[in-house]
């Protein structure tokens, strides 16, 4: 066993009761196949997957029903055969309640796969391949918000990625999905970081896993023995999970606020997406189903359970064992990240780590906030080094400005601030709702600037036609104007051969058109015309459009040749009168 390597310490942090004992005792169960299956279309960070299938079709285990609509998305496949039954709006799991998009497969109970093809040797293939296999499974990350894996694994391409960093630290209490994966998985999960080597050729890989969960260390060492890797635990403390803070703990490296761990050559992926590319890889079969906690004081048997993606969560917490009388907050996630579901109709998707079904003396209502007394707890226990009162106070003056200013967005929103509060303020809300209101200004400017761009867009365009137009109807005249004057003198040479005695009346007639325009002089007056016309266009678009520069730019240049024209037409009339 190698020396465990240096590690350091990150600001603030906390710790609360870990309550994970209780769904670690049965091991990793199998629960029974379920008879609908709610497949939402977004269950990522991005864009919506577009469905694939209508009601009434047949799909196979592993078929995909739902295909990536731009780079942040994620296809989405059928966890077991059936008949898809419905596509639209279903329960999802959000604190909203709102249905989401989504397919219904009703299971035949055959659980029958689609032809799976594995790689046997992933070492021949280009990363760019490995990436495609990955974005096809429909692999987003497990262990948080959902990013799309393919693009995280590419997002600098720019940037030499130093050290891949794996994230089994699962801080938050009650949840043990990471810790009963690595206990039940580990040489799965060793070979899938070795797929993601392979495609980001480190230098280093670091798999930090918090002391708290001893059997996952033991599994993970002795499947990671012979591997170019390294086990790192690290002291528990909440909440060492979050990626920059696990980053800081192994590497002592800080990324820049804004900033992405890539930008510092580092990349942190979950062991759940490292066990989920193994199976892309090589097995070939695409990201189905998930490890969830069952856990709670309302669960008579809470458990950890390998479920199928799509899987209601009434039937989950069935599995375990529910007493619906003494459910008093059902949490997907833990009680520090987690969000409330108002009920549980709906199912679980990829990043749903564990189900809470907590009763009331597990989690009390929250007291009644007191006015801050500026005690500085939160800012101790802060792992941001931000200033939750300051951030506090701004948010409830919703200045977006000094918000942004104290860096609003670097909360990681691990609630260790509200944690701590001696007036019980749930600093975590205001937060959320503050970034929720800067993000929803910015997309509104960013939409008015669009809209005015497609203005000006517009415009130019419209304007450049009208020019061609005016151009081709100059042109047009002048060639009516020159066809004329042929015709004419075409028809004068005829008369006069035809009919000499009729020369002198002719010669009077020629001579009285001369008195009045020749053919030249015609020529020239249309041209006036046409240059004064013009003129008066461009004046009149400006009159309705007095800021539009480039009609400026062009009045002169018609004023003289407007002028231009003019003076030649009248020169010739002049020269004619004599
Ligand atoms: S911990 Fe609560 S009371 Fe103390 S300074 Fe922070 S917000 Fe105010
Ligand atoms: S929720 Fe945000 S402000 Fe509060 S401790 Fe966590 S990172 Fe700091």
């Amino acid at each position: 066993m190698t020396a465990q390597p240096r590690i350091w310490d990150i600001p603030g942090g906390i710790h609360p009761p870990q309550n994970k004992a209780q769904s670690t005792a049965r091991g990793l169960e199998q629960p029974p196949l379920p008879e609908r299956l709610i497949l939402p279309l977004l269950q990522h960070i991005g864009n919506r997957a577009e469905p694939l299938v209508k009601p009434g079709d047949q799909v196979l285990k592993g078929q995909v029903i739902a295909t990536a609509s731009g780079l942040f998305s994620c296809p989405v496949h059928a966890p077991t055969s059936g008949t898809v039954s419905a596509l639209g709006p279903a329960p999802y799991p959000h604190a909203s309640g709102l249905a989401e998009p989504a397919i219904i497969i009703d299971s035949d109970g055959e659980d029958r796969w689609i032809e799976a093809q594995p790689v046997a040797d992933y070492r021949s293939l280009e990363p760019l391949a490995l990436l495609d296999r990955i974005r096809d499974a429909g692999i987003s990350g497990l262990g948080g918000a959902g990013f799309p894996t393919a693009p995280k694994l590419a997002a600098r391409p720019d940037h030499r990625i130093d050290t891949l960093i794996i994230n089994g630290a699962e801080c938050e209490p009650y949840i043990t999905s990471d810790d009963m994966t690595m206990r039940h998985r580990a040489p799965q999960i060793v070979a899938g970081i070795e797929v993601l080597m392979h495609i980001l050729q480190p230098t280093q890989v670091l798999i930090g896993i918090e002391d708290n969960k001893p059997e996952a260390i033991a599994a993970m060492r002795a499947a990671a023995e012979q591997h170019p890797m390294q086990v790192v635990v690290i002291p528990t403390k909440y909440p060492s999970g979050g990626e920059k803070q696990l980053i800081q703990i192994l590497t002592g490296k800080e990324v820049p606020s804004g900033g992405l761990p890539a930008d510092i050559g580092l990349l942190c992926h979950n062991i759940g997406t490292a066990l989920a590319v193994h199976d892309a890889v090589l097995l070939g079969r695409p990201m189905i189903s998930r490890i969830t906690t069952l856990t709670g004081a309302a669960l008579t048997r809470p458990t950890n359970v390998e479920a199928l993606i799509g899987t209601p969560i009434q039937d989950l917490l069935s599995f375990a064992g529910l007493r619906p009388e003494q459910l008093y907050r059902l949490v997907m996630g833990g009680p520090m990240m987690g969000f409330t579901l108002p009920d549980s109709a709906a199912p679980i998707i990829k990043t749903s780590n564990c189900l809470l079904a907590a009763t009331h003396d597990e989690l009390p209502p929250p007291p009644p906030a007191l006015p801050c007394i500026r005690c500085g707890l939160c800012a101790e226990a802060c792992p941001a080094e931000l200033l939750p009162q300051q951030l506090h106070w701004f948010a409830l003056g919703k200045d977006h400005e000094q918000l942004q200013r104290h860096n609003l967005f670097d909360c990681i929103e691990c609630g260790a601030c509200a944690y701590v509060c001696p007036s019980s303020i749930p600093l975590v809300q205001y937060f959320r709702a503050g970034k929720a209101e800067i993000r929803a200004i910015e997309q509104q400017h960013s939409r008015a600037e669009q809209s005015r761009l497609r203005f000006e867009h517009r415009q130019q365009r419209l304007q450049r036609e009208a020019e061609q137009r005016e151009r081709e109807r100059q042109a047009r005249a002048e060639k009516a104007a020159r066809a004329k004057a042929a015709r004419e003198a075409q028809a004068s040479r005829q008369q006069t051969e035809a009919s000499p005695a009729a020369a002198p009346d002719l010669a009077r007639i020629q001579s009285r058109k001369a008195s009045t325009l020749s053919p030249e002089q015609k020529q020239l007056k249309v041209a006036a015309a046409t240059a004064r016309m013009a003129l008066q266009r461009a004046q009149k678009q400006l009159a309705a459009n007095p800021d539009n520069t480039d009609l400026q730019a062009q009045i002169p240049g018609l004023e003289q040749a407007f002028a231009e024209a003019q003076q030649a037409f009248e020169q010739a009339t002049a020269q004619e009168a004599p």
